[in-house]
């Protein structure tokens, strides 16, 4: 007791008493700061999920290798095949990395275990494939019949399929201005790579992979905006959900999570 009452008396001693004020208010600043940082160490380090990204970043191909999910095939029940091998690592409605809970990830990212350019990109579903002029690195495709909801059109975003300089890993038979090409499921659309527009955030060799809802007029939404968009759980009869707490992610059974 004593002593505060002696530290509360230097304190408020005329002497110096701004300098004194800055330096609790700092002192308390960098405490708030040390702590909240050391939660956040603390959540990342026990959710599985980011145990994984963790593993993930570490760069060991073999480590990396056990949470890389194949299926090429369709699940059980499900009308869409994964469009791509991979680290199904950023989730659909996931607040991590650059995404908040606010402002969730829109699709789903497939991380490739490989330099940009090799790991293959198919067609989720059949579908009619467009290239706007200027699309480096990114396709759309119509569906014409939602599989889940035949009322309704819905497309599918590719993208990332160019490397840090733009060059593109689009295959020649879509060239920027392409409208309307009908292919089949399976079908190749490119290969994944690291470009990230202007951005000067790097990002590693991945697919971004959504479901985009139509604007009712025939043309898609603007697949940045999460309301825009589809969980592609049911699509992929895979728990891509963020909430379904998955951890490796493959064939699940219908109720996806509970
Ligand atoms: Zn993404």
């Amino acid at each position: 007791m004593k002593t505060v009452k002696r530290w509360l008396t230097w304190l408020t001693d005329p002497s110096y008493w701004l300098l004194k004020i800055g330096g609790v208010v700092f002192l308390t600043l960098l405490t708030l700061g040390i702590t909240y940082q050391a939660v956040s160490y603390l959540r990342l380090r026990d959710d599985p999920r980011n145990q994984a990204f963790w593993q993930w970043a570490v760069g060991d191909p073999a480590l990396r290798d056990d949470l890389v999910t194949v299926q090429r095939s369709r699940c059980p029940g499900a009308p869409f095949i994964l469009p791509a091998d991979g680290f199904v690592g950023l989730l659909y409605e996931d607040p991590r990395g650059p995404y908040s809970s606010r402002s969730p990830h829109q699709g789903i990212d497939i991380f490739s275990n490989t330099e940009p350019g090799i790991t293959p990109v198919y067609a989720a579903y059949d579908g009619y494939i467009t290239r706007e002029d200027g699309w480096r690195s990114a396709l759309i495709m119509r569906i014409p019949e939602d599989p889940q909801d035949p009322e309704r059109q819905i497309w599918l975003y590719y993208t990332h399929m160019a490397d840090q300089s733009g060059y593109s890993f689009i295959v020649d038979a879509f060239p920027p201005g392409t409208q309307e090409l009908f292919v089949k499921q399976g079908t190749l659309l490119g290969y994944t790579g690291n470009y990230n527009g202007n951005s000067p955030r790097g990002v590693w060799v991945h697919l971004h992979f959504s479901i985009v809802k139509d604007d009712g007029h025939g043309r898609y939404t603007n697949e940045l905006q999460f309301e825009n968009t589809l969980d592609p759980s049911p699509y992929l009869g895979m728990a891509v959900n963020y909430r379904c707490e998955q951890v490796t992610i493959g064939c699940t059974e219908a109720p996806l999570c509970p």
